[in-house]
């Protein structure tokens, strides 16, 4: 599958890893939009947020699990962070692998464009 998400997970693509598991891998934004920008992926090829269900989504709250340990390596823990899931065109979604985007490192505006 061409998938570039699924790529970087193979190491085919080179990342900025972050953290990595059985299930999880989290790497740097490639156009970081804060100090700390890491995208938190499922290695298993899920395309969005729309395409989680009761039998895949135990994923999410892995994730979650995986985010607040990277929030506490990174420094940004007692700050804190954003996590962002864009889903499909509307939702600015441009890279078709379900991610999440924990941005921290300054005071986020709230807004959405
Ligand atoms: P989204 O717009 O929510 O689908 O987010 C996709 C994100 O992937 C964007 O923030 C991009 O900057 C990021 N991105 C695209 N290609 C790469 C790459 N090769 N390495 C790291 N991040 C990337
Ligand atoms: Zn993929």
């Amino acid at each position: 599958m061409d998938c570039l998400f699924c790529k970087i997970i193979k190491g085919e693509i080179p990342s900025s890893k972050v953290y990595e598991d059985d299930a999880v891998f989290a790497f740097r934004d490639i156009e970081p939009q804060a100090p700390v920008h890491i995208l938190i992926i499922p290695k298993e090829h899920i395309a969005s947020a729309n395409d989680l269900n009761d039998e895949n989504s135990a994923i999410v709250g892995h994730i979650f699990s995986v985010a607040a340990k990277i929030a506490k390596s990174e420094g940004i823990a007692e700050g804190g962070y954003r996590i962002v899931n864009n889903c499909g065109a509307d939702g600015g979604q441009t890279v078709g692998h379900l991610h999440f985007h924990m941005l921290g490192g300054r005071s986020l505006a709230w807004q959405t464009g």
